[in-house]
């Protein structure tokens, strides 16, 4: 599809003020089989958001073999019960494959490389199917994605990003959840406010931001999915 970079940038400006269902809608509207949407399966919103917008679309998640079980429970729930195809992407690697090529616990030592393999390079590999992607990114959730785009360009891969709850704010979430009955990870009745991989991931103190619990205590506070 020719000027996608122009069409994502244009997007992104009329649909500032739409709805995330609006801009879902259009993502699935323009792009049809050549959109998805990425779960980290935190919650569900923004897949049960585009089934409404697109019955049957693709919901992608990581699976990086570092999963906490209640989130690989929350993508199996999500298969089960939403009108979605759910398509999980691997690591070229297992983790004991990685073990014996780079040492035991790769995450601590160096876990920029890990969460490139991890992370960064299947999705990067998976995404050659699609030429837009949905996140549940948030300008809220850091001053990293404060400027979020609601639809930007993913100049690295070549893709139209989208974003549809990117103004929202937890209040918004938790209000969408009640009112949808949508699926969200245990963990976060649990004193989790951000769920990623078991060894990265801990539980947050009072008055702490939402992404203290991942990478606490080491310079990272980014998989690299986002950059
Ligand atoms: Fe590895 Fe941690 Fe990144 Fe998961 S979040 S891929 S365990 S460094």
């Amino acid at each position: 599809m020719p000027g996608l970079e122009q069409l994502a940038l244009q997007a992104g400006r009329e649909l500032e003020d739409a709805s995330a269902l609006e801009i879902l809608s259009w993502a699935a509207d323009t792009f049809g089989e050549r959109f998805c949407v990425t779960s980290s399966m935190e919650d569900a919103v923004v897949a049960h958001l585009a089934s409404r917008a697109r019955p049957g679309v693709d919901v992608v998640f990581l699976d990086t073999g570092y999963h906490f079980p209640e989130t690989v429970g929350t993508r199996d729930a999500v298969a089960a019960v939403m009108d979605v195809r759910l398509i999980t992407l691997a690591p070229r690697r297992s983790v004991a494959e990685q073990d014996a090529e780079h040492g035991p616990r790769l995450h601590d030592r160096d876990p920029d490389l890990c969460c490139a393999l991890r992370k960064v390079k299947p999705l990067e590999e998976g995404l050659r199917a699609y030429d837009a992607w949905a996140t549940g990114l948030r300008r809220d959730e850091s001053p990293t994605r404060a400027h979020t785009p609601v639809v930007g360009w993913d100049a690295r891969r070549g893709k139209v990003k989208v974003s549809p709850i990117a103004r929202w704010t937890q209040d918004d979430v938790d209000t969408y959840v009640a009112e949808h009955g949508v699926l969200t990870n245990p963990l976060l009745q649990d004193g989790y406010a951000s769920v990623g991989c078991a060894p990265c991931t801990r539980r947050v103190r009072e008055g702490e931001d939402v992404r203290a619990g991942r990478w606490a205590g080491r310079a990272k506070t980014e998989c690299g999915l986002h950059e």
